[in-house]
């Protein structure tokens, strides 16, 4: 009946998520809020690490790519699961330390690490670094040379596949920000530095060709690219590399109409490519690494906020206005992106109303959906956005001075509060 299979209906027909009724989070713990199914978070770091297992002999390791939830106990929660941490930015790194998290098991991302995140992450003693470019990699053989130690390493490349989804979020072309570029040479050359350098242990090499892809093509062309220049490495330098990391970006279902391909499915045929690829090229099958994010997270989330106003423009539209918006949710003013809606208290009812859900924001862009089937709702009814727990709290702004809205953990039918909703205190914090 809805796009997460996290969701029902219980007997008073109410939304309910982890065996929680939504109407009740909301009257316990306010709108606008975010509520996360644990057991499914669970569920899927596990199915994630099974098909390492499964597939791969366990010769590899799931990461959490943490930007898509990042808060203390999401990280004990991956930690829990036997998942290790990508993060990009030393705010994540110091989450993830903050939380207990094993610092060898996290891999240090971003196409712009300064300094000072360089040494945050070579003194917590960091898995791997992945590198974006030839600046850095000097610079990192600098600051770890002062400090004595020995910066394990990834290379970011471009393997130059083109997934087929949003252009602000497609990473994989030779025009992208991230990595380095295959067909010039450059990487080529990278990696004769990389290997050069007296501080660098070149571990292996990271792609991430995009996100919510639904199509497995991109993925498999993907690992057989980076492949090939494992056996060109191999030829030119003698250099067998340890590990392969392939990134995230699997897709998850938004509208009914999104068919992502089930992650067990993915892994197999990823896993057929790496294999035969290998075997064909005569290099050995890596330890493999995969780095989920939204699909972790995204469909066990939704956001639940309090209907203010009906405002119905005869001819025009009709707008649904919430106490959130693109303060907690920036994905629609950023992409257009798809969301289903349901009115909480009647999630029975037909949604027979095409609604526009306005955020209470001075934009007039600051909207969650246009045009969207919803309930026949009115001032003070509950509405859920599905799917919302990847990429809406880690984008989440205070425009207008809006404090961000709490996240609670549901499992069993109990729910806990794992983030704080912010005060106005809070939001003079830092203020002179
Ligand atoms: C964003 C990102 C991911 C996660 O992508 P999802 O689409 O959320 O799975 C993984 N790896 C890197 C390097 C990323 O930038």
């Amino acid at each position: 009946m809805f796009v997460s299979d996290c969701i029902s209906v219980n007997e008073k027909g109410h939304l309910t998520l982890g065996g929680c009724d939504t109407t009740e989070l909301a009257a316990q713990f306010g709108t606008p809020l975010y509520a996360f199914d644990e057991e499914q978070i669970r569920q899927n770091a596990r199915d994630y690490k099974k098909s390492i297992d499964d597939n791969y002999g366990g010769n590899g390791l799931v990461l959490y790519a943490s930007k898509a939830f990042c808060c203390k106990e999401m990280c004990r929660i991956c930690n829990e699961e036997g998942l290790g941490l990508d993060v990009v930015s030393g705010g994540e790194l110091w989450t993830a330390l903050s939380a207990g998290f094993p610092a060898g098991k996290i891999y240090f991302h971003g196409n712009n690490k300064t300094p000072a995140e360089i040494t945050e992450a070579l003194e917590a003693g960091v898995g791997r670094i992945i590198v974006d470019n030839l600046t850095e990699l000097e610079l990192l053989n600098k600051i770890a040379g002062e400090k004595g130690v020995t910066a394990n390493i990834l290379m970011r490349i471009k393997p130059g596949i083109d997934a087929h989804t949003h252009n602000f979020i497609r990473t994989g072309q030779i025009d992208s920000k991230f990595g380095f570029a295959l067909e010039t040479g450059e990487a080529m050359h990278a990696v004769r530095k990389a290997v050069s350098y007296k501080n660098i242990n070149l571990a292996g090499l990271h792609c991430h060709i995009g996100s919510q892809i639904f199509e497995l093509n991109p993925f498999e062309l993907a690992a057989k690219v980076m492949l090939r220049f494992y056996a060109d490495i191999k030829k030119e330098t003698g250099f067998e590399l340890d590990e392969l990391d392939l990134g995230g970006g699997f897709g998850i279902k938004y509208l009914e109409s999104d068919k992502p391909v089930a992650y067990p499915e993915y892994m197999k045929s990823v896993a057929a490519t790496v294999k035969s690829c290998c075997a064909e090229l005569g290099v050995k099958v890596p330890f493999i690494l995969i780095e989920p994010g939204r699909s972790i997270v995204g469909s066990t989330g939704l956001t639940l906020y309090t209907v203010g106003s009906v405002k119905t423009i005869p001819g025009v539209r009709t707008y649904v206005s919430v106490d959130g918006g693109m303060g907690d949710n920036p994905r629609y003013i950023l992409y257009q992106a798809d969301y289903e809606v349901v009115c909480a208290n009647k999630a029975n009812e037909k949604r027979d109303l095409t609604a526009t859900i306005a955020g209470k924001c001075c934009e007039s862009g600051d909207l969650i959906q246009e045009n969207t089937p919803v309930q026949q709702v009115e001032a003070g009814d509950i509405l859920a956005v599905l799917s919302t727990g990847a990429y809406n709290y880690s984008m989440a702004s205070n425009y207008n001075r809006i404090p961000r809205p709490a996240a609670v953990m549901v499992r069993d039918g109990n729910a806990r509060l794992i983030i704080r909703r912010e005060s106005y205190k809070d939001l003079t914090e830092n203020d002179i």
